[in-house]
């Protein structure tokens, strides 16, 4: 729970990092298993990848300003800011947007990519955490070295495997394993995602399925931390992508992954049903 009458201490002389944000804003999580959780949601800019569906293709390119929502995201923010920003600045509007905490207390780090800003990331998760906030860090998968500077402060990893026939990227296996390991060692929650387009490869999808399956029966703690162990995202058309997947592709895919996987599920982007950002 959130202190009562919180408030960001501006005294501590060691925190001195800025980042570079798109936005901030009190909404509902609408992916994976926090389906439905208020958040308030920091979405840094800039992203060293760019898949073919981005939904946020605004935020792939480091923008110079940062918009400001002090609540529900409604109309225009309240504040626009140049970037870079403080860590102590964004933790008090993290603060009030979430209404001191009475609103939501989960903050989700999102993107663009927000591990590219790691080292900011993890400042603000320490602040936030300190002030009684849970962190869900979404990000695409594929930086673990990035990711073991963050995951002290984090209570939930939503993870990508981003698969090359879907983004039109390639992807490095090696790294996505590894990410993985760190996460299934780290005491959190975790759901692991797999965008799925018309042209998904099903032989790529198998082998996703495959690394989860050894995940889960080299570590023990894998199932513990990862109770949902994939989710099946249909894409929403975006940026290059216009068709949505059938649902007897979807079916057949859960089919595969079923075969190893204790938990599959398929969830669409929930909070474009409800047209929330
Ligand atoms: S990793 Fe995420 S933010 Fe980056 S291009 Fe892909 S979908 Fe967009």
């Amino acid at each position: 729970m959130i202190r009562e009458h919180a408030v960001v201490d501006r005294r501590l002389p060691k925190v001195v990092a800025k980042g570079n944000l798109s936005e901030i804003y009190l909404s509902l999580q609408g992916e994976g298993i926090w389906v439905g959780v208020p958040m308030v949601f920091v979405r840094t800019t800039g992203c060293h990848r760019r898949c073919r569906y981005c939904d946020t293709e605004f935020a792939l390119v480091a923008e110079k300003q940062a918009r400001i929502w002090l609540g529900w995201r409604k109309g225009k923010p309240e504040l626009t800011v140049d970037n870079p920003i403080a860590v102590q600045q964004v933790a008090e509007w993290v603060l009030q947007a979430s209404g001191q905490g009475r609103l939501a207390n989960w903050v989700s780090f999102t993107g663009g990519e927000p591990l590219l800003q790691a080292d900011f990331l993890a400042e603000l998760g320490a602040m936030l955490k300190g002030l009684g906030f849970r962190i869900l860090l979404e990000t695409e998968g594929g930086l673990p070295n990035r990711l073991e500077k963050v995951l002290p402060f984090t209570d939930a990893v939503a993870a990508d495997i981003k698969l090359p026939s879907t983004t039109g990227e390639p992807l490095d296996w090696d790294e996505a394993e590894r990410f993985l390991r760190l996460v299934a060692k780290a005491p959190v929650q975790a759901c692991v995602k797999i965008v799925v387009t018309t042209d998904i490869d099903e032989g790529e999808f198998e082998r996703a399925v495959e690394l989860l399956a050894q995940l889960q029966t080299s570590q023990s703690d894998f199932r513990r931390f990862c109770p949902v162990a994939l989710i099946l995202q249909p894409v929403t058309p975006a940026r290059f992508v216009t068709e949505t997947p059938s649902m007897e592709l979807l079916l057949r895919l859960a089919s595969l992954a079923q075969r190893k996987l204790a938990d599959v599920r398929i969830v669409p982007q929930v909070h474009k049903l409800m047209q929330l950002p």
